[in-house]
Parts: C-alpha cells; sequence; structure tokens
C-alpha cells in the first residue's frame, strides 16, 4: 500500500499520469470489491441471523387488547416463523383504528395471509371492515356469510345486515376472495405449526342454533402437539355437541376462552374435559369480574387454571420455540400484574 501512496506524489508525466490512473482505477476497484464484499456478509449475517430465530421461534401468538372503552372484542394474530400471518377474529369495528392496526404495525404485519372470522357477530367482524376500507392487504377470507333472514335473528345486537353487505362488497372491490370456514381444513404457519379446523356449523347444518353456536372452532398444534384451542363464542349448544362428538379433542394446555368468558357459554363440563393449564379471556375487566362471569372463573380456579384478560393484562403473546433438544418451549409475555377481581361487583 505504500507504493500505492508514493505513485499520487509524483510528477505528472504521461506514463505517472497513467500510473496514477491506472492505480486509482485498481483501488478504486478493491474498494468495489470490499464494498461488494461487506454487503454480501452483512446480508449472509442477516440472513442467518433471521434464520437462527426462524429456529428458535416458531410460532408466536398475540392475543389482542381489542376490548377498549368497555366494548369485549376477540383478535389473535399468529405469526409463524416463516412469516405467515394469521388473523382469527379482528375485534369491534369502534377499537379497530385505536387498537387493532397499531397492533399490527407494532407487530411489523403488512399483510394478513388468512383471515378467519369466526361467526358473524361484530366484535369479531367488526374491524375486517376498518381493514378492509383502509385497504389494508389480505390473502383470503375465511367466514360464513349469513343470509338475510338468519343474520336478523340476532339484530342489531349481534349482526347487522348491513355491515355483512359491506364485507362482502368490500371485499369483492378489493379482490380478496371470501370461504365459508366449511372450505378450509388447515393451514401451516411454517415448521409443523399447523392451525386446523375442529368443526364449523352453520344454518344449513343447524338451522334452529344461535350465532354464538355456529362458532368456528380451531386447534392449533405445535410440532405435532395441541397447544391451543380456539373456542370463538361456543356457547351451550355448541359445547354439548363437542362434548358429544369431539371429546377427543378437547384436552388442551391452552384454551382461548369461549363467549369472552362469559354466561351463555358451555358449561361446566366443557371447561373440564379441556382442563386447560392457562386460559386467554379477551374481555374488558368489568366484564371479567361481573356477576356474568362469576361461573366461568370459579371453575377455572378449580381446575387450577392460570388466567389471562385482555383488558386488564393488555395483548398478550405467547411465543413457541425450540430447545436444543427439539422439544418445544413456551414463552409469555403478560405486560399487566394479576388480576384479584376485589373491587366493586360489576353487573
Ligand atoms: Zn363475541
Amino acid at each position: 500500500m505504500p507504493n500505492k501512496t508514493r505513485e499520487y506524489v509524483l510528477t505528472p508525466t504521461t506514463s505517472t499520469l497513467f500510473k496514477v490512473l491506472h492505480s486509482f482505477v485498481r483501488e478504486s476497484f478493491c474498494l468495489l470489491m470490499v464494498l461488494i464484499c461487506v454487503i454480501v456478509v452483512s446480508a449472509a449475517y442477516s440472513a442467518s441471523g433471521a434464520a437462527y430465530q426462524d429456529r428458535d421461534s416458531l410460532l408466536r401468538w398475540h392475543m389482542l387488547h381489542v376490548s377498549q372503552s368497555g366494548v369485549q372484542g376477540d383478535a389473535h394474530l399468529l405469526i409463524g416463523s416463516s412469516g405467515r400471518v394469521v388473523l382469527i377474529d379482528a375485534g369491534p369495528e369502534q377499537n379497530a383504528r385505536s387498537a387493532l392496526i397499531p397492533a399490527l404495525k407494532e407487530h411489523q404485519v403488512n399483510k394478513i395471509d388468512v383471515m378467519m372470522v369466526t361467526h358473524p357477530h361484530f366484535d369479531h367482524y367488526g374491524g375486517l371492515l376498518t381493514l378492509l376500507e383502509s385497504g389494508f392487504s389480505i390473502g383470503k377470507i375465511y367466514m360464513y356469510l349469513p343470509t338475510k333472514a338468519v343474520c336478523e335473528r340476532e339484530s342489531p345486537w349481534g349482526c347487522r345486515w348491513s355491515e355483512i353487505e359491506k364485507i362482502r362488497l368490500l371485499a369483492g372491490k378489493a379482490g380478496v376472495q371470501i370461504f365459508g370456514p366449511k372450505n378450509f381444513s388447515s393451514f401451516s404457519l411454517g415448521d409443523r405449526a399447523v392451525l386446523s379446523s375442529v368443526v364449523a356449523f352453520d344454518a344449513s347444518s343447524a338451522p334452529d342454533w344461535t350465532l354464538n353456536d355456529y362458532s368456528w372452532v380451531l386447534a392449533l398444534s405445535v410440532h405435532g402437539k395441541r397447544q391451543v384451542l380456539f373456542t370463538a363464542d361456543v356457547n351451550v349448544q355448541l359445547g354439548d355437541w363437542l362434548l358429544k362428538n369431539r371429546n377427543w379433542v378437547l384436552r388442551t394446555p391452552m384454551l382461548k376462552a369461549p363467549h369472552h368468558g362469559t354466561e351463555g357459554t358451555a358449561g361446566n363440563d366443557f371447561f373440564e374435559a379441556i382442563q386447560p393449564l392457562d386460559t386467554f379471556v379477551p374481555a374488558p375487566v368489568e366484564l371479567w369480574c361481573s356477576e356474568r362471569s362469576r361461573r366461568i372463573r370459579e371453575v377455572l380456579e378449580r381446575l387450577g387454571s392460570r388466567v389471562f384478560v385482555s383488558g386488564a393484562h393488555g395483548t398478550v403473546t405467547v411465543q413457541f420455540s425450540r430447545d436444543k433438544n427439539s422439544s418445544t418451549r413456551v414463552g409469555y409475555r403478560i405486560p399487566g400484574g394479576e388480576i384479584l377481581c376485589l373491587g366493586p361487583v360489576y353487573r
């Protein structure tokens, strides 16, 4: 290198000019090569970093806190190691701009590969209206679209026909197809994390049931072991059917509580069949601590299940990862503290 420096200080004759020029080109080339090497190495490093993270983290499940202002809402964001994104329900429309969209941004989600609406009640589908209106990228939607007559059986407190029509219209405009849940069997989130359908009823298969009992029940397995049961708003009719016909599938370490952990939901025998170690309740804390949720609080306490409530804990994250022995590890991120329900009894 000192030689080259010396060349620059030579008197600029034709030959030295050529040498200087030659040296400059050679050095520039070297610099360019070094720069390319740096870029390639750093790209490889970050790629291997991502690969390492992928190997380590199999899946993250965020129970999003979309139950602000006392309005209950259900929304679950699943991000697989492959980067695939599933959103199970989207919470109510009134909390979408303040809670759902900021949560998607926080988790760097630019596209939802599969949007699943468990049943046509607005505390589950409402946020989808906002996502479609704001042009959020969605691959496909699975949702039971009821007829006007079926929707209006529970209007306006549960299903609103104008909103069902709007979802159909907005999805059509955006070129996003809507499939019925019966067309779904399973979806891989990468690295043996699989979301699969347990059952999906609708007015054609159970004409007299409530819309809550048309809840699409889903199971999440990681490394071949069932880890989470998503029970949407399972009430008594579907709860009894599951006990009778799918008992073998119920027992699961983690339970997304049915019907916001409040009354009207399945009987105690349903919870006893699941025996959840941890239960995740998407509800405002006022609802969880109210008389309406007393039975569910008591049965879970009797079963020794830990309970996380979105209204009290905020967005709760469960991360499934793999340790050195290739067994699945589960980690939690729980922002809030313990809930005691010792305040005034809400009714
Ligand atoms: Zn609900």
